[in-house]
């Protein structure tokens, strides 16, 4: 009898690790509809804005997505998205020094090309962001992510294009 109790007791162990082990390898995200939240979202390649509204970025998670052929705002059902898992789900890359998109092309920090991140919290200034890909999109965030050699007063301009629509999703709870 003490040697089934044993041996259960082993299994028991065994198993939990094998659970933990399984959930430990998938990103640390809350569960599906542990949040729902929005952010302003706008990513320039070369000057040009990528058009989030187009059918190829819509709806291509449940966690995360842009939604309603809205390119701007991104809803997020689960605490703890990254900029990285987001852009996994469009069919593109980021990491610090490159980003690569759903066309396969790449864009990599080159002489004066860059890659550059950046976020503004509500009631806070815009910040550079480093380990963008690390970075969890927060309630209300506004998001600019650029690769070109745009001069700061550009960028400034690219700043003032990130949209002001999170507010309105977050308070009518869409
Ligand atoms: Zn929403």
């Amino acid at each position: 009898m003490e040697k089934i109790n044993t041996k259960i007791c082993f299994l028991l162990i065994a198993l939990a690790f094998l659970i933990y082990g399984c959930s430990n390898e998938k990103n640390n995200f809350g569960p599906l509809g542990s949040t729902h939240q929005h952010a302003d979202i706008k990513v320039y390649v070369l000057e040009n804005a990528i058009d989030f509204s187009l059918p190829q970025y819509q709806l291509q998670d449940r966690l995360t997505h842009l939604e309603d052929g809205d390119g701007d705002v991104v809803h997020t059902h689960a605490t703890g998205i990254t900029l990285g898992y987001l852009f996994r789900t469009l069919g593109m890359k980021i990491s610090d020094e490159c980003l690569k998109l759903n066309t396969g092309n790449e864009y990599c920090n080159v002489g004066n090309a860059k890659l550059n991140v950046f976020a503004k919290n509500r009631n806070s200034e815009w910040e550079a962001i480093f380990y963008a890909s690390d970075y969890i999109i927060q309630d209300m965030d506004k998001i600019l992510v650029t690769y070109g050699t745009e001069s700061e007063e550009e960028i400034k301009e690219q700043m003032e294009s990130v949209t002001d629509k999170a507010k309105e999703s977050s308070m009518a709870k869409e």
